[in-house]
């Protein structure tokens, strides 16, 4: 590896309306003929974005889990005043008890 000591990273940062500069920190490595400072090594971009991924690949899960969910309630108490569910709950709960 080539030595990057004082020499910029090549990452061009785009602020918007022309106004693109080089990167301003220092370089740590080369990745293919370029040089990048410790937050835009690919690999490291490329790692920090497949935990950025599976984080959110576990979130959406969860959430398309919780939907599902409430999807199933609704469906079985449909047209039923909610208040007549409320006053029902403790005899759905030992039903869940009883079956499972
Ligand atoms: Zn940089």
């Amino acid at each position: 590896m080539k030595k990057t000591k004082g020499e910029q990273c090549s990452k061009m940062i785009f602020e918007g309306r022309g106004w693109n500069h080089l990167c301003n920190n220092k370089a740590i490595i080369e990745r293919d003929g370029k040089l990048y400072c410790k937050i835009h090594d690919p690999e490291y971009v490329k790692e920090k974005n497949a935990k950025l991924q599976a984080k959110w690949n576990v979130a959406s899960a969860k959430r398309d889990e919780h939907w599902h969910r409430e999807s199933v309630i609704n469906s079985i108490f449909v047209g039923i005043d909610t208040a007549f569910i409320e006053k029902n709950i403790d005899r759905y709960k030992e039903m869940a008890n009883e079956t499972s």
